[in-house]
């Protein structure tokens, strides 16, 4: 039997498609962490330090499949600085995973928890799957096969998996599970992003929509906006689009335009949020219901005041960023703006809103959560939201005055905020 996986992960994004764009993934990150790292007036041999992961397993991952044969599955687990504390990040299972995309993503990860301040360093972990062809038996063997072989270097202490692509809270329950099982002591704390029963924390499941929402807020009061009425476009109807539609659709904000991977649909009068998200299936489609569809790339270029790219990565390139009308944009997707395209946006006026920054909601409350599990006593979906709202509302505000005070674009100002607490911790250890 094979089953559908509901699409439970921050990112809707898909992974990149050839290991050159992967490598550039990486590279790219490396140049900005460098410049980062220069402006912060660290040395050369802070950067060396920083612009690896400092540990990356690769494991072998042996599972019985359904038919009665043994399929070898490669997954890997990386961890880019431990200096501030226990390493975090989610786990994606997806054909394309890769080492170099698993590395960028965990320095990613240092990034986010520096930006939001959490006590934690950067992790990342990735199974090479094609979970949609799978059946559940098929996923729960190797999910926990997945654990049994990274349990050495992963641990409420150590290393805290979570949700990604195409993983989600049934596959934490079983990560879960295998964990306490291997140590003999219940571990809610190993695993965030849990169904609440076994220790979930309340709105983990909409944290990166409601982050994302919290920085588009903050931008518009920055640009002289109003919420109500500006015209919305969000790419991507995942997890973090569709909920972000649902959010900016109540605020009164007019939601026109939304996007899956066959297409976009667009109505300058508003669209019907909440009956798209009825039809939508649980991978996020429901332009395939309509007749009346445009491309991903027209939907991008459209009039619109806010524009939330909230799937896949390189959409906004040197080719149409001039093209773009928003006056804000949000990275709600990982890198879906290329490093020239930044250039372009911020020279013609426009807020950009970085990923590290935009999607951090997500590992935010992923943190409430271990808090939560580690103390043993639960809080309310208010107090959550609450909660969060702060880390968002001040993190958005420390890289609009970094940017605005260095003289530097969003993105940059975000990885000098992102990675500083690294570089401070790891000097203070005495690592450089
Ligand atoms: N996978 C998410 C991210 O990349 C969440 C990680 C977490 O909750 O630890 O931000």
């Amino acid at each position: 039997m094979t089953v559908t996986v509901p699409v439970n992960s921050d990112h809707v994004q898909k992974l990149e498609s050839t290991q050159n764009e992967t490598l550039n993934l990486l590279n790219s990150t490396q140049l900005i962490i460098k410049e980062a790292v220069q402006k912060l007036g660290y040395n050369d041999e802070m950067y060396e330090l920083l612009k690896e992961p400092v540990r990356i397993l690769t494991v072998r991952i042996p599972v019985r499949m359904d038919n009665g044969s043994i399929k070898v599955f490669t997954g890997y687990r990386s961890q880019h600085n431990d200096a501030v504390g226990p390493t975090k990040g989610g786990v994606r299972f997806h054909p394309e995973v890769n080492e170099e995309e698993v590395k960028a993503l965990s320095i990613w990860m240092s990034l986010k928890c520096g930006i939001t301040n959490l006590p934690y360093g950067g992790g990342k972990g990735g199974i090479i799957c094609d979970p949609r062809n799978m059946s559940f038996g098929e996923l729960e063997r190797l999910s926990r096969g997945y654990v049994r072989a990274i349990s050495q270097i992963v641990g409420p202490a150590k290393d805290i998996p979570a949700p990604d692509v195409y993983t989600n809270s049934q596959i934490m329950a079983w990560m879960m599970d295998e964990y306490s099982r291997l140590r003999e002591f219940d571990s809610p704390g190993f695993i965030t992003g849990k169904p609440i029963v076994l220790g979930g924390s309340q709105g983990r499941e909409t944290a990166t929509a409601r982050g994302v929402t919290v920085c588009i807020e903050e931008a518009v009061k920055k640009k002289g906006m109003d919420l109500q009425g500006a015209r919305i476009v969000v790419q991507g109807f995942g997890n973090a689009g569709s909920f972000l539609a649902k959010f900016m659709h109540d605020a009164g904000a007019k939601v026109i335009g939304i996007s899956d991977a066959h297409g976009a649909l667009y109505d300058p009068e508003g669209l019907d949020i909440d009956y798209l998200l009825e039809r939508r299936d649980s991978f996020g489609t429901v332009t395939n219901l309509f007749t009346n569809v445009i491309t991903n790339q027209e939907l991008l270029e459209k009039e619109c005041d806010i524009l939330v790219p909230a799937a896949i990565s390189n959409q906004i390139t040197a080719q149409n960023a001039h093209r773009i009308k928003a006056s804000i944009v949000v990275e709600a997707a990982n890198g879906p703006t290329t490093l020239e395209a930044t250039k372009t946006l911020d020279e013609r006026g426009v807020l950009l809103v970085p990923d590290i920054l935009a999607s951090s909601g997500g590992v935010t409350v992923s943190y409430f959560e271990w808090v939560q599990n580690n103390q043993g006593y639960y809080w309310s979906e208010e107090e959550v939201a609450e909660k969060l709202r702060k880390v968002m509302v001040d993190s958005f505000e420390t890289i609009y005055q970094t940017s605005q005070a260095r003289q530097v674009d969003m993105r940059l100002a975000a990885y000098m905020v992102g990675i500083r607490k690294t570089a401070e911790a790891s000097r203070f250890r005495g690592w450089v």
